[in-house]
């Protein structure tokens, strides 16, 4: 992705390969920060242990309402009082607990004020894995307020993680960025923009012989 940008014309002051003041900039040299984070939602009683195997779920859970996303957590394991006898993460999945029926609502800068009922368009939902790694959502709320980061651009797919993240920012005590969410790119019948739509990657493209002006210029690059 990094080479690709590149070849676009498109710079960044601050990355994995250049550095910067709030490095690394790789998730897996950050592991004592997520660590740090968990201890602190383990500690204010914000997440709990679930033993519920990917089978158990996919017997009890409603149907998401959209494909992209989790299923809804049944809750199984909500009521367990153990979190303070692990002293590490490691061996279990860990959620965090929602705040059921709350409306979580943000003002997108490009797509409006939002709002997401918790219990409702999403369930209890990880931070950290069973195999021992931060889950997306920890990993970026952690991340974002570490680097000072102040507004995140990324796409209208993850608007709903937006709200839980609000929620993990909150329980750890960081100030939330602004968000600008973009529309997804899709294809001429109006389908999202996959990995079967390989044919049109940067990289493809660019194998093809195209110019990264004529790429830009077909994105609708002002
Ligand atoms: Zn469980």
């Amino acid at each position: 992705m990094m080479e690709d940008l590149r070849w676009l014309g498109i710079c960044w002051s601050e990355g994995p390969d250049c550095g910067g003041a709030y490095g690394s900039y790789s998730q897996s040299e950050r592991r004592a920060r997520y660590l740090e984070a968990w201890r602190r939602l383990r500690d204010g009683g914000f997440i709990y242990p679930c033993h519920c195997s990917r089978k158990d779920l996919a017997h009890s859970t409603s149907a998401p309402n959209d494909t992209d996303d989790e299923p809804l957590y049944p809750g199984t394991c909500r009521a367990r009082k153990d979190a303070a006898e692990f002293t590490e993460p490691a061996g279990v999945n860990w959620r965090f607990r929602i705040p059921e029926g709350e409306q979580v609502e943000f003002a997108d800068l490009n797509l409006g004020q939002q709002r997401y009922v918790a219990g409702n368009d999403f369930g209890d939902f990880l931070v950290w894995r069973r195999d021992d790694v931060p889950a997306y959502q920890l990993a970026v709320v952690v991340d974002d307020a570490a680097m000072r980061i102040t507004e995140v651009v990324r796409g209208a797919d993850l608007l709903k993680s937006t709200a839980r993240q609000l929620l993990l920012m909150r329980a750890l005590g960081h100030v939330a960025p602004d968000y600008f969410h973009c529309e997804l790119v899709r294809d001429s019948a109006g389908v999202r923009l996959a990995k079967r739509h390989d044919a049109l990657s940067i990289r493809h493209l660019r194998e093809c012989g195209m110019t990264a002006e004529e790429v830009l210029k077909m994105a609708g690059w002002p």
